[in-house]
């Protein structure tokens, strides 16, 4: 059992004003495996003041300081990378390979920001004037549980590369991933204030950092509902925002498309990070004709994936955060059945032979129509939906029939024709018959996925002000 019950506050490991204890759980088991003493208001505005005293110097620092800060806590968090696996696996639930990735993706994305900046230029010439470009102040931070790790230090480095200082406030939900990425990033020894981290409730902390005078900036990764209330909260003091909120994203598979290839990415896609991903393709689009033939290629597919045990090998989905998660997952199957939607795989309860522990049947549904709840919301689960099309005027229009646009797939034998696809869709990001991630291009969404962009030099400038000088000659 853990006793979390310190914060980092101006360089130091700090007990919490606050006095709540919250439970932290191994999702596997349904056991507690940890309490952490949360921070309250009064903790967040002192991480403020000390984020605003560090700014005063820290915004003066040049390139190659922060370049060399950046390379400190890349180490620092490389060092730390067996501890932070075996976290996101007990606190988290993560599988091993995704686990393993989502370990190193957190290092990755310092050293990303480092890259960046080297050859990022804070001044231009536009007519007369040199621009440059500002670090904006004070920045929060503020991150979800499904990548705890990766979520702040990619925030952390894209405000640090810019000359933002930072207050983070992760999710009170992965306390233990925390820690350890904390005590990391202390090692690199970066002055005190620069980034200070409170873990603590959203309605609390949360809300102080988004209303709070002294904070200039908020990038806030997390669902759409509450992004819209960081949004309006922000408001009154005119903060510059990033969102990067829910999805639904469509996944189009086009006639003719080798199912062979085609149907384990799609099912990847659907079930990645145990389906609790904003990208998860999860409205998978086919040709009417070929519907039989891909229904009976992934239900082989989802045959051969394993709900269970994250420590297991052969495992790909694990188990749902919490109970509260698993319920809503559950209540989406229900709704999907009393809608009239056709399971093909999956249903309600847990996987065969599992009495405890968050887990979820992979579930896929067909004759999904596009106005059904389960094609509508996002459910955060491995929980899919098939819906079919004519022809590709009708596979584009039901694609962008949402509210979402974060990102989308299209699936082809034919690039060319899938890139003509990928044009009409309305998303930050489109997968043209890969999977992978690119870290140099933004990510982002459209419509309610979010505002603004992160990653590669969107994600700097989304840390800094133009600032226009011009001078007699
Ligand atoms: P959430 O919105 O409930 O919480 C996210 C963070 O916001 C947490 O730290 C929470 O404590 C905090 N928060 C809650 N209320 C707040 C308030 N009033 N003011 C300020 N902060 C507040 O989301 P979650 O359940 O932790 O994560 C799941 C959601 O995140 C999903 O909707 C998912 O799509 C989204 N998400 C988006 C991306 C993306 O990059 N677009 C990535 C991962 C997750």
């Amino acid at each position: 059992m853990q006793i979390i019950d310190r914060i980092y506050i101006d360089g130091e490991f700090v007990k919490p004003h606050g006095d709540e204890y919250f439970d932290l759980f191994n999702p596997a088991t349904e056991q507690v495996i940890g309490r952490v003493l949360l921070a309250d208001a009064q903790d967040a505005r002192d991480a403020i003041a000390a984020a605003k005293r560090a700014f005063a110097a820290f915004s003066r620092t040049g390139k190659s300081e922060r370049i060399d800060m950046l390379k400190r806590l890349h180490a620092a968090v490389v060092a730390r990378e067996d501890e932070l696996y075996e976290a996101i696996t007990e606190e988290y639930g993560a599988p091993v390979s995704r686990g393993r990735w989502m370990a190193r993706h957190a290092s990755d994305v310092l050293a990303g920001a480092a890259k960046v900046l080297e050859d990022y230029p804070f001044t231009r010439r536009a007519g007369m004037a040199d621009v440059v470009m500002q670090p904006l102040g004070v920045a929060g931070l503020i991150t979800p549980w499904n990548s705890d790790a990766g979520f702040i230090c990619g925030k952390l480095a894209a405000a640090l590369a810019a000359g933002c200082t930072a207050v983070i406030k992760p999710s009170e939900m992965s306390a233990i991933q925390t820690r350890v990425i904390t005590e990391a990033l202390h090692e690199a020894g970066l002055p005190p204030g620069v980034f200070n981290i409170v873990t603590g409730r959203g309605d609390t902390v949360g809300a102080e950092i988004s209303s709070h005078r002294d904070v200039a900036k908020l990038s806030f990764t997390g669902s759409t509902a509450v992004g819209k209330t960081i949004l309006r909260t922000a408001a009154s003091t005119l903060k510059r925002v990033t969102l990067e909120l829910g999805g639904k994203s469509p996944v189009v598979v086009l006639d003719d498309a080798n199912f062979e290839e085609v149907v384990p990415l799609v099912i990847q896609a659907g079930f990645m990070n145990s389906g609790q991903a904003c990208i998860a393709g999860t409205r998978i689009l086919v040709p009417q004709n070929r519907l039989a033939e891909f229904e009976s290629r992934l239900r082989d597919e989802v045959a051969r994936t394993h709900s269970g045990d994250p420590r297991d090998p052969q495992t790909s989905i694990g188990p749902m955060v919490s109970q509260k998660q698993w319920e809503r997952v559950q209540r989406y199957i229900r709704i999907g059945i009393d809608e009239g939607a056709r399971l093909i795989a999956g249903g309600e309860g847990r996987p065969d032979g599992l009495q405890t522990g968050w887990f979820v049947r992979p579930t896929v549904f067909s004759d999904v129509r596009n106005d059904m709840t389960i094609a509508r919301e996002e459910i955060f689960g491995p929980v899919l939906s098939i819906l079919t099309y004519r022809d590709i005027e009708e596979a584009i229009s039901i694609a962008n029939d949402t509210d979402y646009g974060l990102q989308a797939y299209v699936f082809s034998a034919d690039t060319k024709r899938a890139r003509e696809v990928a044009s009409r869709i309305e998303a930050g990001r489109v997968l043209v018959n890969t999977l992978a991630h690119e870290p140099a291009a933004p990510f982002g969404g459209f419509k309610q996925s979010g505002i603004g962009r992160e990653y590669g030099t969107y994600g700097l400038e989304a840390f800094l002000e133009p600032k226009a000088v011009i001078a007699a000659a």
